[in-house]
């Protein structure tokens, strides 16, 4: 490895201790889904491996590359590269993105329904309602380039026939984003299991942040 990417180091061993946190979560079956990290000093994005398995998964294993899909160190990348690439180009403030297929979101997803905002936290971390982002064959830049308009507006999606898309900041606020867009999924569907789920009206007094 280059040791002008060697800053790189903890980030990597970041990204497979939060991919395997995932995997555990439930997040994603088998090897399905993908994490990275931007870093724009560098202009290099961390990413996931494709096809490995996350129990296995090692720091070095994470692939770093440019956004053009030059490989700087590690095999071969996530198939989804080109996605996490559009969004970095396209969404300066993102600096991490998680690609799940978590099965109550990506129940909506192939519904191609849009998750109702029906809880305080979708409010506070997802940005309200979780909407559905128009369908792209996987793997190619235009998964990503579809869910941009609501990229821009709040840090989730859903990609049709497929899965969840978060970001953040950091790696652990994608990460979060993406358990809440599960639970939020889960509960909508439980809760439709009894009756009709009502829209959170919350005030602005409910809407502040209650973590600061
Ligand atoms: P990779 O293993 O290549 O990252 O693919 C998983 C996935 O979720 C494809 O959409
Ligand atoms: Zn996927």
């Amino acid at each position: 490895m280059k040791p002008s990417l060697c800053h790189l180091t903890p980030l990597r061993a970041d990204i497979v201790s939060t991919a395997q946190r995932a995997y555990h979560s439930g997040l994603m079956a088998g090897t399905s889904g993908n994490l990275s990290c931007y870093d724009p000093e560098s202009g290099c994005m961390a990413i996931t491996p494709s096809n490995m398995d996350y129990s296995v998964m090692t720091p070095e294993d994470i692939v770093l590359m440019q956004l053009d899909g030059t490989v700087l160190d590690g095999g071969k990348p996530s198939s989804e590269w080109k996605m996490h690439a559009e969004l970095y180009q396209n969404l300066p403030e993102v600096r991490a993105v998680v690609h799940t297929h978590s099965p109550n979101a990506t129940a909506y997803a192939v519904l191609r329904r849009e998750i109702p905002c029906v809880l305080v936290e979708m409010l506070l971390f997802l940005g309200g309602s979780i909407e559905v982002a128009a369908y792209a064959a996987q793997g190619s830049a235009a998964v990503g380039t579809h869910c941009l308009p609501i990229l821009r507006r709040k840090p989730a999606c859903l990609l049709a026939n497929h899965g969840v898309v978060t970001t953040g900041a950091t790696l652990e606020q994608a990460y979060t984003n993406s358990i809440y867009v599960e639970d939020s999924a889960k509960i909508v569907r439980l809760a439709m299991s009894t009756g009709s789920p009502i829209p959170a009206v919350i005030d602005e007094e409910g809407s502040k942040p209650y973590h600061e």
